[in-house]
């Protein structure tokens, strides 16, 4: 489930976030300061973060400012309107976007998503062994090892792989998987990817009694980094 963090101190405004957010399907987390704000999104459990920039005890572009030295998590601003200001500081601090209050709801969902999205596309990552576990992914020599096992995969079912293998710990949405395993211009089946994850499963988490890809019901699929 993607973990949204709140720091916002007008209780109500919190609460109509809250409630939107899980009728959508994300997990809530809230806090009305920066300080916790802070120490919450530091330690990285959470997938994207709501940041007031008024706020008690550390404000919101200085939470942002201390937070981008550690982390590249998305960040949006909620910000007072005609506030230029903070929108400036706030972008120029490292926030991913920054929204207007009062906004519409569905104005908010809609840059979540593309935050959560933009982020999945800036992950890179550079070594040529991807490990989760004692799962290995060598992209170099095109091989897959399970605990110093081999596992035989197509082409299709080894890009899949390495792509939720390199983002991992992030939910990756059907669209996003078939997007960067068919190509842009895919134009088959949608359950496409259902149908490689399942052949996945059958190779590793059956043979090995693992379970190394997560279904995120309603989003997509994940793996997770234990
Ligand atoms: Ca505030």
């Amino acid at each position: 489930m993607i973990k949204v963090l709140v720091v916002e101190d007008e209780e109500k405004i919190t609460r109509f976030i809250e409630l939107e957010l899980i009728h959508e399907g994300y997990k809530v987390i809230k806090v009305n300061n920066g300080r916790e704000g802070l120490e919450i999104a530091e330690k990285g459990e959470v997938d994207l973060v709501l940041l007031d920039v008024m706020l008690p005890e550390l404000n919101g572009l200085e939470v942002l400012r201390r937070l981008r030295k550690t982390s590249d998590i998305p960040v949006i601003m909620l910000t007072a309107r005609d506030a230029v200001m903070d929108k400036v500081s706030g972008l120029d601090a490292g926030a991913d976007d920054y929204i207007t209050k009062p906004f519409a709801i569905e104005e908010l969902l809609a840059r979540i998503r593309t935050a959560l999205k933009k982020r999945i596309v800036t992950v890179k990552k550079d070594e040529d062994v991807i490990k989760c576990g004692l799962l290995s992914l060598d992209k170099m020599k095109h091989k897959v090892m399970y605990d110093n096992n081999e596992i035989e995969l197509t082409n299709r079912e080894f890009t899949l792989l390495q792509i939720l293998m390199e983002n991992k710990n992030i939910v990756l949405t059907r669209d996003v998987l078939i997007e960067k395993a068919c190509g842009y211009d895919y134009i088959g089946e949608t359950n496409v990817i259902d149908v490689y994850i399942r052949f996945l499963r059958t190779k590793i988490d059956d043979v090995f009694n693992t379970k190394i890809i997560t279904t995120v019901r309603g989003v997509g699929y994940v793996i997770k980094d234990e």
